[in-house]
């Protein structure tokens, strides 16, 4: 078999040649060596090329798109230069955080996840989707906070706690009922999601509890990478998360596990392990439905009182972080083997 050669045109080399004078201000090698440009494209005497500009600040572009000019204008033929820069869209990934019914630890755990994953290293980001009763700013002691908008785009609020958050409860008034229907709650959703999250690669979602259609519509909209479910460990709250598994089944988004909550209380007078709700009953459930287990945090009212002080568990030292340091590592793991996605 022989390849059909084609000698490129000398203007086309000596354009690439000249494109590979300038240097990417990143890595110092030449343009096209450094997978910034193409060779550029020459009509009518104008050298036209499409510039990468990721990662690089507003004056290092201009810098060298200006080197770029004077290089491409300096070859013979050339009249005209065009650059055009575009920027590759951060790839991001969306968890939900869901639960078949309310008051089973839902909230408590996003934050205490967005926490612990920010801790090992993760830049996250954390939306509040409950509409019914928004409690993160509490939680995460971003209270009474007004997130701006720039160009149409909210900013996230910061925290004390490197996660970067953005609340329904953000945007109406504290102790506001929030009556709204399913299109409007998810377009107020869309807002958050689409919000200018600057660095961070991975949003927590903390989702309505139950599983009706508004929890449906969300889902089907935003694409979740994978789905937390969290429940208590006694047989009525199971039912309940078995049925959030359903919901998430239906939409294929994929199940990274079950968490139980609020089993093994100690008590802080006599230390006695004892089982309000029982305990357990995730994990066989979890084996039952085929999705993983992925750990437990216990009742302790320590982890009432720090969440209610805005101080979450998880940003601490005490014992109390641990089950959540461990749920965040099942979680970086989950995510280390599968493809990312982008929104
Ligand atoms: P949901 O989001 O599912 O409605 P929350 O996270 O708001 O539930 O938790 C409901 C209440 O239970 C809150 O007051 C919270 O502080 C408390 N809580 C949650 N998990 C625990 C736990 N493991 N130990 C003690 N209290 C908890």
């Amino acid at each position: 078999m022989s390849a059909i050669m084609t000698t490129p045109d000398p203007l086309s080399t000596a354009l690439a040649a000249a494109l590979d004078t300038v240097a990417d201000p990143l890595t110092g090698k030449g343009l096209t060596e450094s997978g910034r440009a193409a060779p550029p494209r020459f009509s009518d005497g104008v050298a036209s090329l499409i510039l990468d500009v990721t990662g690089l600040s507003g004056d290092a572009r201009a810098q060298v798109e200006r080197a770029i000019r004077a290089a491409l204008i300096g070859v013979p033929g050339v009249k005209d230069v065009r650059v055009a820069m575009t920027a590759e869209k951060k790839s991001r990934r969306l968890i939900a955080i869901g639960s078949g019914k309310g008051g089973v630890g839902k909230s408590t755990l996003a934050a205490n996840l967005a926490v612990a994953l920010a801790r090992l290293g993760m830049k996250v980001g954390l939306v509040d989707a409950d509409i019914y009763g928004p409690s993160q700013p509490r939680l995460m002691g971003s209270e009474g906070q007004r997130p701006e908008a720039h160009e149409k785009q909210l900013i996230p609020v910061p925290t004390r706690f490197g996660v970067p958050m953005l609340s329904m409860g953000h945007l109406v008034k504290p102790g506001q009922a929030i009556a709204w229907r399913g299109p409007m709650a998810g377009n107020a959703l869309g807002q958050l999601i689409d919000a200018d999250w600057g660095e961070a690669e991975l949003i927590l979602v903390d989702l309505p509890p139950g599983t009706g259609d508004v929890q449906l519509s969300m889902i089907q909209k935003q694409k979740p990478a994978g789905a937390l479910i969290i429940s208590t460990p006694q047989d009525l709250a199971l039912i309940d998360a078995t049925r959030a598994i359903d919901l998430f089944n239906q939409s294929t988004v994929p199940i990274i596990g079950l968490v139980e909550n609020m089993a093994g209380y100690a008590c802080p007078h006599c230390g006695e392990v004892s089982d309000p709700f029982g305990a357990g009953g995730a994990e066989t459930a979890a084996g039952a439905l085929g999705v993983p287990f992925l750990g437990r945090i216990p009742l302790d009212i320590a982890i009432r009182k720090a969440s209610d002080a805005g101080q979450p568990p998880a940003a601490g030292g005490g014992a109390d972080a641990q089950p959540f340091l461990d749920i965040a590592g099942h979680v970086m793991m989950w995510l280390n083997g599968t493809p990312r996605a982008t929104f």
